[in-house]
Order: C-alpha cells, then sequence, then structure tokens
C-alpha cells in the first residue's frame, strides 16, 4: 500500500457533498465517507477548508503507519497538503519553550480548542500547550503564504471559523 500523503504520484480524485479529497491510499469508502462527514471539508490542524484554498485535502495518517497507525477512524483525519507534508512521518517535536518533547495534537483524541488559538487578527495560529506549540511548529502552520491567504479571508469574513 502506498503513502497517502499528497505527495504521492499515484492519486486519484473523489468527491463527496464536502469536499475534494487527494486519495492515494486505499481507504475503504465507508470509512472515507465517516472521515469527511466527521471533519467537514476542513484541515484537522490548522482549520483550511477547501472552499477557501481551492484546494483539495489528503487523509492524514494521525500516528503514520511507519510508526504502526492503522487505516481507522481513530488514526485518520483529514488535513491540508501544507499540515500533511510537513507532518510527513512525525508524532512528536521539541517545545519551543521548555525544549521537552511532546506529541503532535491528535484531532481524534483532543480538542482543537484546548490547544489552539486564533491570534487577534485570525491570521496566525497561537499553541496554547506544549502540543499546541509543538504542532504548530512541526506543520509550519503559520507559513507566510498562508497567512497571506487567511487575511484576505478574514477581511471576507471567511475565516476564522466560528467553531
Ligand atoms: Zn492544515
Amino acid at each position: 500500500m502506498q503513502s497517502p500523503g499528497c505527495g504521492n504520484p499515484a492519486l486519484a480524485w473523489a468527491s463527496s457533498p464536502f469536499t475534494v479529497i487527494l486519495v492515494s491510499a486505499y481507504i475503504p469508502i465507508d470509512l472515507r465517507s465517516q472521515i469527511e462527514q466527521a471533519d467537514r471539508g476542513r484541515c484537522c490542524y490548522c482549520l483550511t477548508q477547501t472552499v477557501n484554498s481551492g484546494i483539495p485535502l489528503c487523509y492524514d495518517h494521525i500516528v503514520p503507519r511507519s510508526k504502526g497507525g492503522t487505516t481507522t477512524f481513530e488514526n485518520v483525519c483529514l488535513a491540508c497538503r501544507s499540515c500533511n507534508e510537513f507532518k510527513s512521518d512525525l508524532s512528536e517535536a521539541s517545545d519551543p519553550l521548555t525544549g521537552e518533547t511532546a506529541s503532535l495534537f491528535n484531532p481524534r483524541q483532543q480538542h482543537w480548542i484546548a490547544h489552539f488559538a486564533w491570534s487577534e487578527d485570525g491570521t496566525r495560529v497561537e499553541g496554547l500547550t506544549p502540543i499546541g506549540r509543538v504542532t504548530v511548529l512541526a506543520l509550519q502552520m503559520n507559513h507566510a503564504m498562508i497567512v497571506v491567504a487567511r487575511r484576505r479571508w478574514v477581511s471576507s469574513g471567511w475565516h476564522p471559523p466560528d467553531d
């Protein structure tokens, strides 16, 4: 089975009422449907919505398959291409504040608002906890291009999401 990362050349398109998603590994149709309904067409890490970016989402193995992660609802979520590629096979990173190692955010087991918040202008994700900080850093959730895009989305009233 091939990696489900968006960089994989063996990509196919799948669509649903919620979003269009890049698929490169076999994920049962029922599981895809369950994931799409739960994640509502947005990245589980940075909350970027396909309807804003126009870029298909990926299926992300929260615990990488290279580290024993399974293809189950509990371990697969939607992620934007940027978060998916920067995350790669990482599962933990060093907290820039303390130097301690912390796990990356797990969208199926943890709540986004417990670990992240939007900056006052809505353009940057801020890590509130060690998990939040290492995830923002490792996934480069505030890279220059996405901050510019978020500024436009904010000015249009499309961002940040209400929930
Ligand atoms: Zn993202």
